[in-house]
């Protein structure tokens, strides 16, 4: 088949697929999920023609997905992706470039120079700042951790990236008791310990508790939460970054989707205090709504990133132009910063925030409607997410599985202080307040059914 007549068959399909969401099951059917057995085999020995690899692809994987770039999916912290960023993640795959540096690929190394601007400029962090585009907010924490990692360290002349931490001085980590379980990994994978944490106590939202904070010197990290995962809640910033500074502390933030509120003006002040932390982590493929996969990274002093990022070999040189790989963990990778960019280009500074407000209301909405079906919603609706019982566990764990059955829409499950509950989190540009009130009606349908 010529390559034209070959894409044009994939665009068709991808589109078919796209426009068949709105009318199945967002959860994929057991048979759909059971049909995926027939990708399975012995190895081939010889090759399959590329069009009958992607009609079965189609045919098979397609009806075993979960609708998640629909509209209805409410799951984890899900975003769609942007009609833009669909096309441009496909442009970039017939491009193939290795993002790793400037001469590997000059349009990804400029790409991602200017998404990183107009990223540093919407979230009103300072010029200084410096970035890197990885694959999700657990690399992001990561690198920016290995920064904080150096620059605290290289405070009593220890060059942790040359010598390791064998010997080094103890360096003290303070986390939110309900952290993110990713966060907790970095700190891990860089060799600080998943248990090696002061962890704070906090309140009925899962926000730090500023009193609990223990005195700050000596080196010493300080993770923020921008979006508690569960109820959306921020940690307590203007009572805690500048004294944790003062006592010479680097405060990182982990802000997996919390830190788009900065882009809204009706839920910037979340964000107040936060442009002063010492670094960020974020992801793209939440609440940005790009394909996935997407995490930036971004410090406040980009020389932090670089020092625990760079490398040196024979064969690279080290020219004008910023090199991806500089700041990176990943070396060879794709153009990660392409859809980004195009996100920013396609809704602008106001599309961004009204997709943001909208789907701040949308979880209100649920969370009004909810309550007045007679449901307790366990969390203040501040932001994105909303967490409701339905009763004692086995009743709300009986109704998350009618729900997800019901197909209208999906939404997880969680404990949340004790306390078994359904998480709702709207993330994605394609939901359509038509969307809330079918998932809504489905979701209170589901629970007088199973009460
Ligand atoms: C989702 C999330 C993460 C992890 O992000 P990935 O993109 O899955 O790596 C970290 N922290 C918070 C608060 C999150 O919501």
């Amino acid at each position: 088949m010529p390559m034209k007549s070959f894409l044009t068959d994939i665009a068709e399909r991808s589109a078919g697929y796209l426009s068949g969401l709105a009318h199945r099951s967002v959860a994929p059917t057991e048979a759909a999920v059971d049909g995926l057995a027939c990708l399975d085999g012995p190895l081939p020995l010889v090759g399959t023609e590329d069009h009958e690899i992607i009609a079965m692809l189609d045919q098979i994987a397609s009806p075993a997905t979960i609708a998640s770039a629909g509209g209805r999916y409410f799951g984890y912290v899900t975003g769609g992706s942007l009609p833009a960023t669909l096309g441009a993640s496909w442009l970039a795959t017939a491009w193939d470039q290795n993002g790793f540096s400037a001469t590997s690929s000059p349009i990804a190394a400029k790409i991602e120079e200017i998404a990183l601007r107009w990223l540093i400029d919407l979230f009103g962090f300072p010029e200084t700042t410096g970035g890197a585009f990885v694959t999700g907010a657990t690399m992001a924490n990561f690198s920016c951790l290995a920064a904080a990692r150096h620059r605290v360290l290289a405070a009593c002349d220890w060059d942790v990236d040359e010598r390791g931490l064998y010997g080094a001085p103890p360096i003290t980590v303070v986390v939110g008791d309900e952290a993110h379980a990713s966060l907790i990994k970095a700190l891990g994978m860089l060799g600080m310990g998943r248990a090696n944490v002061h962890r704070v106590a906090v309140n009925a939202q899962g926000a730090m508790d500023a009193k609990a904070m223990p005195a700050i010197s000596g080196l010493t990290i300080v993770c923020l939460q921008a979006g508690n995962v569960n109820t959306g809640a921020f940690d307590p910033a203007p009572d805690i970054i500048a004294k944790a500074q003062a006592g010479g502390a680097w405060v990182h933030v982990d802000g997996a989707f919390g830190v788009w509120a900065a882009t809204a003006p009706a839920r910037a002040h979340l964000m107040n205090d936060y442009a002063l932390a010492d670094s960020w982590a974020t992801d793209a493929h939440k609440w940005l709504n790009v394909p996935y996969d997407g995490g930036i990274a971004l410090t406040r002093d980009a020389q932090a990133l670089r020092a625990a990022m760079s490398i040196k070999a024979s064969y690279l040189h080290a020219g004008q132009d910023r090199d991806p790989f500089d700041f990176t963990p990943e070396c060879s990778r794709r153009a990660r910063g392409l859809e980004v960019w195009t996100a920013l280009k396609s809704l602008g500074r106001e599309g961004l925030a009204e997709m943001i407000e909208r789907n701040c209301r949308q979880a209100a909405i649920f969370a009004d409607g909810l309550t007045k079906a007679g449901f307790e919603v366990l969390n203040d609706v501040v932001l994105n997410q909303v967490l409701v019982s339905f009763g004692d566990a086995e009743t709300t764990e009986r109704i998350i599985a009618a729900i997800q059955m019901d197909g209208t829409c999906w939404c997880g499950g969680t404990v949340w202080q004790g306390r078994t509950a359904m998480r709702i989190s709207v993330s994605s540009w394609a939901t359509t307040d038509e969307d809330v009130e079918r998932s809504l009606a489905a979701m209170i349908d589901c629970a007088k059914r199973n009460t």
